[in-house]
């Protein structure tokens, strides 16, 4: 009996280590600001389970950012795998022919992003709370639930037909306190803050609403997935950013202090700013736990076919007293990136990756040939060489032959909306 148990367990791994890797669905999961020197102590302390099984099993590093940080510019520049001289969103507003002050909106943006490549080759793609994606793009193929989902506006997803749905799931921030309790998160109060709020008063005031807004979206992106099941799946958290902007201010106070007094003094070691990560990162834990769970459920709807990418577009480094990512006196801190799934090597380390690398990344993952025009490269070094010898690399000039299809209308007119369709069956982005 245990013989043949043991012969046939040898058969069926004979069996899967000859079944080639292949790669048929990919899902992206991205998490603003989430950093390297936070992760990795959280991690080794055993904090972060769905994390630490992703290094382990796939492939890890660091993914490097770009000035000006702000999250707009960057979260573009991963969708499209180019910096912002070509993609054209290059702050987080700009001043309309009114003279207005205006935020980007996705029309702004000059060049396709990864899943409007794919939707244009048929390829089915949702995309979840990404930047600048408002009002959204009438994809062919997928659907789009942009950043002003948030704000309750019906007109923020394409196709219109899934807003009630998820409407629905909104959490209000006036469930705040009792969602909070459910997922782990303290109480941060200005009376209990170590060092003084100054200019971080705001986001906590306001973090009701940042928490409530990423716990829905969650939400919104579990029901998608399983009603709308798509070959590429993207979603964007915020809530590891947002908890960094102000935990600064719940450091331990000795630890503290003595790290600005040594910074001062133009005394401060490597091993002084680890010390204060690992405070750093027992203040923001709550908000990575969040990630972590976030994973783990992704990690369950692995089907072996699937390439799982995560990404955040900059860290958080401890820099003239606080903790930053956007002050010009520093060069930006690095993000993470981490691919499992099939044909990633278990337990690689990705060097020098950045933010670019992403778009091509997924394209070449879908058969896809990488752009030359892009200003990234697909991160093939975390692939293993049986999967790269039967997976040779394509190459095209460019995707920006045809125009990008944009969402010619005024936010709130559906009759426009109806002109841009006519518009791009003429072009034959989308069936009669
Ligand atoms: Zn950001």
């Amino acid at each position: 009996m245990m013989r043949r148990l043991a012969l046939l367990v040898a058969v069926l791994s004979v069996a899967a280590c000859a079944r080639p890797a292949r790669i048929d669905r990919v899902i992206l999961l991205g998490f603003d600001g989430a950093a390297p020197n936070l992760i990795e102590p959280l991690v080794a302390e055993g904090k972060l389970p769905a994390l630490r099984r992703v290094m382990q099993t796939g492939a890890y590093g660091r993914l490097g950012s770009f000035e000006p940080n702000k999250s707009g510019i960057l979260w573009t520049s991963i969708g499209t795998g180019k910096s912002m001289l070509k993609h054209g969103i290059v702050d987080w507003t700009y001043v309309n022919q009114q003279g207005l002050t205006v935020p980007y909106e996705d029309r702004g943006r000059r060049v396709k992003t990864y899943w409007e490549i794919l939707s244009e080759r048929a390829i089915t793609t949702g995309t979840i709370n990404w930047w600048v994606s408002y009002p959204p793009v009438p994809l062919p193929n997928g659907f789009i639930v942009s950043n002003a989902f948030k704000r309750s506006r019906p007109d923020s997803v394409h196709p219109a037909s899934i807003y009630p749905a998820i409407d629905a799931l909104r959490i209000a921030p006036s469930a705040f306190d009792e969602e909070r309790r459910r997922q782990g998160f303290p109480v941060w109060r200005e009376e209990d803050a170590t060092v003084p709020l100054h200019g971080a008063r705001q986001i906590l005031k306001s973090y009701p609403v940042y928490f409530t807004d990423d716990m829905t979206l969650d939400r919104v992106s579990d029901a998608l997935y399983a009603s709308n099941p798509v070959t590429v799946f993207s979603t964007y958290f915020r809530l590891v950013d947002v908890t960094s902007h102000f935990a600064t201010h719940f450091l331990d106070r000795g630890l503290y202090d003595a790290t600005v007094a040594k910074e001062q003094a133009g005394t401060l070691e490597p091993g002084d700013v680890t010390a204060l990560d690992r405070d750093f990162a027992r203040v923001t834990e709550p908000a990575y736990a969040f990630m972590d769970r976030t994973i783990a459920k992704y990690l369950d709807r692995l089907d072996g076919r699937t390439l799982l990418v995560i990404c955040s577009d900059h860290g958080f480094q401890y820099f003239g007293g606080r903790y930053n990512h956007a002050n010009p006196e520093m060069p930006p801190p690095d993000g993470v990136v981490l691919l499992a799934g099939p044909g990633i090597r278990a337990g690689a380390r990705i060097e020098g990756a950045t933010l670019y690398d992403i778009a091509p990344t997924i394209l070449d993952a879908m058969g896809l040939a990488v752009a030359e025009d892009m200003d990234g490269r697909p991160l093939r070094a975390a692939f293993d060489a049986r999967y790269l010898e039967r997976h040779p690399l394509k190459r095209i000039a460019t995707y920006e032959g045809t125009a990008r299809a944009t969402s010619g209308a005024a936010p709130s007119h559906p009759e426009v909306d109806e002109k841009v369709l006519e518009d791009l069956k003429t072009l034959g982005y989308i069936g009669n």
